[in-house]
């Protein structure tokens, strides 16, 4: 009678042990739906680097910092891109963090710089000064005015390192300047980020000022979309395919905020893949 009064005593607490052990297992379950889907994970290195011999082309897409419904659209494009900031839009700390959980995402500080030449009237450049950018390399900056806007526009947007280049909207008057560019450069190399030279005129020394220093550097071979139409894309498209066939790659820009390009890239990249091509990032085509 006694071993049975004992033996139904260790029977309940083998069956409470069993129920805990359930609980401890849903608990562990619980903790794990925790992780924030949200937290900026740098999961770009999740995608392994490029070994191949196929012809690269980086697509540059510039001019992001207002969020509109293309975003979506872009965040669609499971293909290797390169993401250029404007710092201080409205949107712009918001679209970085966005774009950066995509691992196929390389995200570069499009940096708004001063277009006006010396010969053009006081008037525009004015302009230019006071123009919508709230960051803005001009002319008229002393080298440590420039510096202090370089810390300003980067701690605008990046909280997380996740900048890995510099490229410049519009700046013909500076990418011209040889001591503004070195400027740019060793502060662009004191943050661990290459220099794209978006060549927006011929004058630009970018590339070359920054190449000559030893620093990261690359330029941009050809506008993807600088007359809006599907036919020019495409043929810009094609062009950019047989450079990157003569050269082993291409760094090809375009402008993220354009329905149409965004359109045809969707159609055409996969397409591209299929020819043996292979997208990139431009940090990619440096190191
Ligand atoms: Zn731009």
């Amino acid at each position: 009678m006694k071993a049975k009064v004992l033996g139904i005593f260790f029977f309940l607490i083998f069956i409470n042990l069993v129920i805990l052990g359930f609980k401890i297992i849903q608990l562990d379950r619980g903790v794990e739906k925790f992780v924030d889907p949200l937290a900026p994970a740098q999961s770009t290195k999740e995608i392994p680097k490029t070994n191949s011999a196929l012809p690269k082309i980086a697509i540059v897409l510039d001019d992001v910092g207002v969020k509109t419904p293309l975003n979506n659209v872009l965040l669609a494009i499971p293909y290797k891109l390169n993401i250029a900031i404007i710092p201080g839009l409205n949107d712009s700390k918001t679209l970085l963090k966005e774009y950066l959980l995509r691992p196929n995402f390389e995200m570069l500080l499009h940096m708004p710089m001063d277009k006006v030449s010396h010969s053009d009237n006081q008037e525009s450049r004015e302009y230019a000064y006071t123009g919508k950018y709230p960051y803005i390399i001009t002319t008229a900056q002393h080298k440590n005015q420039m510096i202090k806007t370089l810390d300003k526009a980067f701690s605008s947007v990046d909280g997380y390192g996740a900048l890995k280049g510099i490229n410049n909207h519009y700046g013909s008057s500076v990418t011209a300047s040889a001591n503004m560019m070195l400027v740019i450069s060793k502060w662009a190399k004191s943050h661990g980020m290459y220099v794209l030279d978006s060549l927006s005129t011929p004058h630009s020394i970018a590339y070359e000022v920054a190449k000559k220093r030893k620093i990261k550097a690359i330029y941009n071979e050809i506008f993807l979309d600088n007359i809006n139409s599907e036919e020019y894309i495409l043929g810009q498209l094609s062009k950019a395919q047989r450079l990157a066939e003569r050269n082993g790659h291409v760094v090809a820009i375009a402008n993220a905020n354009s329905e149409l390009t965004l359109k045809v890239l969707i159609t055409e990249m996969p397409r591209i893949i299929s020819e043996n091509f292979e997208f990139v990032f431009v940090s990619e085509l440096i190191e």
